[in-house]
């Protein structure tokens, strides 16, 4: 260690990048279609960081104290962590600079991208390292020190930041052609050779402090168990913080989305110069011994990095109260202030933010804290930590009033809809047995065996995005609109029973997003203009506020569910959104349980169901994608989440009669921790991603029992590429070996609205043709 700046009393853990009016994304898409070249991209993202930097100094952060981190990446965090250390897997060879950066993150003409997944419990996609035995493990790339220098040139000490070591390659997976069982953390050692390589070039420029992100040290959900995580946390930091190990930046390692305090002491023994800990998803840990934290600051993350609700600042100031005496009972140097994870997951400013209804306008501007709104939280809960909570009394006055206002403002409490889900009953989530279902299911539908069906969405034309844009923004009149909705609907229709569909869809081209559109028809919910989050390179979402109780005013899809059955005479499935992804994708109230919210959210589901079944429909489905994306980090926190989970998507689904076949889907994930919950939903028919995963899904499916109508993706549509019959056909044969042909349905892996008409048109045709062909053959 060559440097003795303290470590700064506020800080945050990181910053969207996307910028305030999402200059990254228009940067790297001009980028892409060839109208910025390198240069150009490369000044767009200065411009970029240099103002992050200025803003965060006028929000009241240090330009010069290292309170600044610097966690700008052009794609993914991870994916520079990826470059960092030059694990670049040999199909890319040949490429560099930013071509190979893209290559990787996006795939080229060649070669596949890496995989992308979920990080941790959020809604954020990372790139997933490949790595083997022979993966060349070495510092390649100078990015991070780069982008350090460049600030410093500015004016600006910043604190650079990567994806710690451990947390790398936890979340990588083995490369192809790795021997069975072989784990990427065997190559932890080559790894921290490059950190520590990396370190020493941010020491030579000058970084006091460098911050590594180490939240697979809070997580039960990863393949290898987080007691061996955390012992390899202890031999990688030893190695990187040794005296001996030549010059580098002090270091702060963070544990954000979880309870880091199981791996307080190995971090503390390591001898890293401070250590962050999440105390949104945890408590304040116990004092670890009298000389435990000897040499190191503990930082306090006390100011929600996944919410957007303005802090309660008394609570938050006793928290940093309560950790002060743990540090100093300890013999830690310090106590600081900080968020709980990376602000990458909320909107920049909520002064970008305008609501039409004057009253709710005002209110959300109180209720709410963005990004810019955190950063001030933080520092004045730091003053308060250095100068005494009275310094800050009159902002702690003000949190308390905003909070009593919230608690009894009109719509934050519906007497009638909490009345309703106390009321809910074990009854009311419960349909009668399978087999009686299945009999009246069958009898009603008359289906072929393996019947085939997509799961919602059609291709959103251009012209489609054009029409509802003009209509949200008044240009296009509601007659209009629903002519142009209802030929879109009739369309589709048409073509399904053309190809030759069994169960068909309306094609969803009214909906904007499969949550957005259900929280503006919904009571409770706010959505926003500006309030875009990252989800994964250039893509952005806007997650709805869901500030209030939740209820359906009126109908929202059955008029354009019942117009497309009034074309055909074949069944169309209903389309909703499941309670659990509702929430996931929403920034949810949490002054209540979220298993309340569920129930509200499945109660106005539960009201829309029972009205589709009323009009004559016959099938549907209530997607829930989500379902593996909220799971608890904590094991001991699995039984809770599951239970309330499932039960909100019962109390949404099980009012209709046997007669109507319920169905649901799930993607995005790896399934086997949620089983039994899976099973739990009591859906007549599961569509599930497969074809991504090789059908890997189906073996365990099996062998845990499941004995309901199951219908594994067939068809990857994250690519356009076309299936041929033949391989469709080998797919659903497959399947049929593993699971009863009476419970198969033929389906892609998901809903088409990212793909484009001639792919989608040529591979439902091969397969309704491969369903026809495995039907003759069994
Ligand atoms: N019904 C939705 C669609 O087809 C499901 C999307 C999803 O699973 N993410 O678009
Ligand atoms: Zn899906």
């Amino acid at each position: 260690m060559t440097t003795t700046t303290p470590f700064p009393t506020a800080t945050i853990l990181g910053y969207p990048r996307i910028g305030r009016g999402r200059e990254l994304k228009r940067a790297v898409e001009a980028h892409w279609a060839g109208r910025l070249d390198a240069d150009g991209l490369r000044t767009a993202e200065a411009e970029l960081r240099h103002a992050t930097h200025e803003r965060l100094i006028e929000l009241g952060l240090g330009r010069d104290d290292a309170s600044i981190p610097e966690t700008f990446a052009l794609y993914d965090q991870v994916l520079d962590a990826i470059s960092l250390i030059g694990a670049v897997p040999q199909r890319f060879a040949g490429r560099e600079g930013l071509d190979l950066h893209f290559a990787l993150a996006r795939g080229d003409a060649t070669v596949a991208p890496l995989e992308m997944t979920k990080w941790f419990d959020t809604n954020y996609h990372y790139l997933v390292p490949e790595i083997g035995p022979d993966t060349p493990i070495r510092l390649t790339d100078r990015t991070v020190v780069d982008r350090f220098a460049q600030a410093l040139g500015w004016g600006v000490t910043t604190r650079p930041v990567l994806v710690g070591p451990v947390t790398l390659l936890a979340l990588a997976k083995a490369a192809d052609g790795a021997p069975a069982g072989w784990s990427p953390l065997e190559r932890l050692d080559e790894v921290v050779a490059a950190y520590r390589a990396a370190l020493a070039l941010l020491a030579e420029a000058g970084a006091p402090w460098a911050q590594l992100d180490e939240p697979a040290l809070v997580s039960d959900n990863l393949p290898t168990p987080r007691g061996l995580l955390i012992e390899a946390a202890g031999r990688a930091y030893r190695r990187l913080a040794a005296p001996d190990a030549g010059p580098r930046p002090a270091l702060l390692v963070t544990t954000p989305y979880g309870d880091g305090a199981a791996a307080l002491p190995a971090l503390a023994a390591a001898g890293v110069e401070a250590i962050h800990l999440d105390l949104v998803r945890a408590g304040v840990p116990e004092a670890p011994g009298p000389r435990a934290l000897a040499g190191t600051t503990l930082v306090g993350g006390v100011v929600d990095g996944r919410n957007i609700w303005a802090a309660d600042l008394a609570e938050a100031a006793d928290r940093l109260e309560a950790l002060r005496r743990v540090a100093e009972s300890s013999g830690a140097s310090g106590t600081a202030v900080a968020t709980s994870t990376s602000l990458q997951h909320v909107p920049h400013d909520t002064a970008l933010e305008h609501w039409d209804d004057p009253v709710l306008d005002t209110a959300l501007h109180d209720w709410l804290a963005f990004a810019d709104q955190k950063v001030g939280e933080v520092t004045t809960l730091a003053r308060g930590l250095r100068a005494g909570r009275s310094a800050i009394a009159s902002e702690i006055a003000r949190s308390q009033k905003v909070l009593a206002e919230r608690a009894e403002a009109p719509g934050v409490c519906v007497p009638a809809v909490r009345a309703r889900v106390a009321s809910l009953t074990e009854a009311d989530r419960a349909r009668v047995g399978y087999p009686v279902r299945e009999a009246a299911q069958a009898r009603r539908l008359g289906l072929p065996n393996l019947p085939t069906t997509t799961i919602g969405s059609f291709p959103q034309t251009a012209d489609i995005r054009r029409a509802r844009a003009a209509h949200a923004r008044g240009e296009l009149d509601d007659a209009a609109y629903e002519s142009r909705i209802k030929a879109e609907v009739a369309r589709v229709i048409a073509l399904q029973e053309e190809i030759g569909l069994d169960v068909l869809v309306h094609g969803e081209p009214e909906r904007n997003d499969m949550v957005q559109y259900f929280a503006e028809q919904f009571a409770g919910f706010a959505v926003t203009r500006e309030g875009w989050v990252q989800s994964y390179g250039s893509r952005c979402t806007r997650p709805s506020i869901l500030w209030g109780d939740v209820w359906r005013p009126e109908p929202i899809t059955v008029p354009w569910t019942a117009y497309a059955q009034s074309l055909t005479s074949r069944p169309v499935k209903g389309m909703l959104t499941g309670p659990v992804t509702i929430i996931a994708w929403s920034f949810p109230r949490e002054d209540i349980p979220l298993s309340e919210v569920g129930d509200q959210i499945a109660l106005a589901l539960r009201d829309e169901v029972a009205d589709l079944e009323d009009a004559g429909t016959p099938v549907i489905q209530v997607d829930e994608p989500a379902l593996r994306e909220l799971l608890p980090l904590e094991a001991s926190r699995h039984a809770d989440y599951l239970a309330w989970a499932v039960g909100a998507f019962r109390a949404a689904t099980a009012g209709v009669r046997p007669e109507t076949q319920i169905h649901t889907h799930l993607c995005y994930s790896e399934f086997g921790q949620i089983l039994d919950a899976i099973a739990g939903l009591d859906a007549d028919v599961t569509s599930i991603e497969a074809a991504r995963s090789r059908m890997e899904v189906l073996p365990e499916l099996a062998a845990h029992g499941f004995a309901r109508g199951i219908g594994p993706g067939v068809w990857d549509i994250h690519s356009p590429r076309v299936p041929s019959v033949e391989e469709l056909a080998g797919l659903i044969g497959a399947a049929a070996r593993t699971v009863p042909v009476h419970q198969l349905w033929v389906n892609p892996d998901c809903g088409l609205k990212t793909r484009a008409y001639p792919e989608t048109e040529a591979t439902l045709r091969n397969l309704v043709q491969a369903a026809r062909t495995v039907r003759e053959r069994i």
